[in-house]
């Protein structure tokens, strides 16, 4: 009881945070409201492929899974754009040796749980928690209709978007909390191999059929599929409401995603039997009482648009373990800290995630943004070190805080706007771009 760390949730960020904590000898014990994953009972509800970038890497690394985790990744250097016309155009993420990764939900955590019981954490599933004793420390479980009360130093609850720890903390004084649902929702569709078991499409790309309000994208699976995701309003002249019948919506896959269509021959079948799900942002604030600490989706669900919602949980745990690192195991001041360093950067990624949709489902296919990304590409290639540009800041560059991307992001698009009302297609000289940057080092302190 005196050291026993007990984590609610033994979803991606629970179990990386039982790994970095099993590491350290502490008595772990994880409760998790579904059956195991190993016994064979598919998650529902969530993506089943998700993007990995250098900040999840970096946790993984730590708690001494990178190698092994390179092993199931898909790489995937850019964005390959599509067209209504089914012609392609691929936009590469940073500079060469920079990309972000597919990965299997499943198989990642799977990989978390089998490492985080190898460092000696224990695992009880099929175990809901039901409620928090804040006097006593003591958290209550529903299995099966049977009530257990368990006891730890530490209460971590990495529950996710619907968090019940987060809810027990709601009943506390003064907790702050928002919820807001866009009014897009997801579909998922597959597109399978083809008849030798290949891709059928780039198998080292994001693949983005930007559509104005809406998009489709497509991220590679291991068994050579792909997996879509429809990013759709749920009502209005274009939306799910619209697809009312299967002839609805062949029509609108075969007249707005044309070479998709080609490729999933039972799109009516997967488009009715596949749920359609919501996407909402969650904040609140304080994430600390006493020992109980909230973390991951529990504290900072986010839409998925950057995909940083796991990477960034993942940064909480490696936080966390920092943390640990420098001040030692005395929770209530560890916590303290956790809250205040980590809540700023929640809420940048947060904000970069909805603003990330909107240059997902539109700008990829403007040209005053292609133009935007020469310019800013000649500009990092030419000063490396002055002019990293946000997305790379934000998935390439796991030292620079959210936060700070979202703010020096914010100078980027001032400077960039000026610049691009001025030149057009090639017109810029070398002493342009040294005027970029001059001007860029002195915003950058005078913004501060
Ligand atoms: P979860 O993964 O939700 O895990 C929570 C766990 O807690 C679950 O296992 C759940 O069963 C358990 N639980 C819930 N309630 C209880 C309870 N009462 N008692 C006990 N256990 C409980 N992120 C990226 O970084 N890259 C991407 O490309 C990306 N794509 C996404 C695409 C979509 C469509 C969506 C919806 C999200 C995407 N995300 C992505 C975000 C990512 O899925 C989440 O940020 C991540 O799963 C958060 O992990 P978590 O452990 O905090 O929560």
């Amino acid at each position: 009881m005196k050291d026993k760390v007990i984590i609610v949730g033994a979803g991606l960020v629970g179990s990386l945070l039982a790994c970095y904590l099993g590491k350290r000898g502490l008595a772990i014990e994880v409760y998790e409201k579904r059956p195991d994953p190993r016994k064979g009972l598919r998650t529902q509800g969530r993506s089943i492929n998700l993007a990995l970038s250098n900040r999840g890497l970096r946790s993984l690394e730590e708690v001494g899974l990178g190698e092994k985790v390179r092993e199931i990744l898909i790489p995937m250097h850019g964005r390959m754009i599509h067209n209504e016309e089914g012609i392609l155009d691929f936009q590469p993420y940073g500079r060469l040796g920079q990309y972000i990764n597919s990965v299997s939900r499943a198989n990642l955590n799977t990989m978390l749980l089998e490492k985080a019981e190898e460092l000696g954490a224990k695992f009880i599933f099929e175990h809901s928690c039901t409620g928090i004793n804040w006097q006593e420390n003591v958290v209550t479980f529903d299995h099966q209709g049977k009530e257990s009360r368990i006891g730890g130093a530490l209460i971590v609850g990495t529950d996710g978007a619907f968090s019940s720890v987060r809810s027990e903390l709601m009943k506390t004084d003064r907790f702050n909390y928002s919820q807001y649902y866009i009014e897009h929702g997801y579909k998922e569709l597959t597109i399978p191999p083809n008849a030798e078991g290949g891709f059928m499409m780039e198998k080292n790309a994001l693949h983005i059929w930007p559509r104005g309000n809406f998009m489709l994208i497509a991220l590679p699976n291991p068994d050579a599929s792909f997996t879509c995701t429809l990013f759709f309003p749920f009502e209005g002249p274009q939306s799910f409401a619209q697809l009312s019948s299967d002839e609805v919506v062949r029509k609108f896959f075969q007249n707005t995603f044309p070479d998709a269509w080609e490729l999933i021959p039972d799109l009516v079948d997967q488009y009715n039997t596949n749920p359609t799900a919501s996407l909402v942002t969650v904040r609140c604030y304080p994430w600390v009482k006493d020992r109980v600490v909230i973390m991951g989706d529990a504290s900072h669900a986010i839409v998925p648009f950057y995909g940083q919602g796991m990477n960034s949980g993942f940064e909480d745990a490696r936080v966390f373990n920092d943390l640990i690192d420098a001040h030692g195991t005395g929770w209530e001041s560890i916590l303290s800290k956790f809250q205040t360093i980590r809540k700023p950067d929640a809420d940048a990624i947060a904000e970069l995630a909805m603003k990330n949709f909107v240059e997902m489902r539109d700008q990829v296919a403007d040209s005053r943004f292609i133009l935007r990304k020469k310019i800013e590409s000649e500009l990092n290639q030419k000063f490396p070190e002055q002019w990293i540009p946000q997305y790379s800041m934000v998935t390439f560059h796991d030292e620079i805080r959210y936060s700070e991307a979202l703010r020096l992001g914010k100078i980027q698009d001032a400077i960039m706007n000026e610049f691009l009302d001025q030149f057009s297609e090639k017109t810029w000289e070398e002493k342009d771009l040294e005027q970029i940057i001059a001007q860029y080092e002195i915003k950058k302190v005078s913004d501060h």
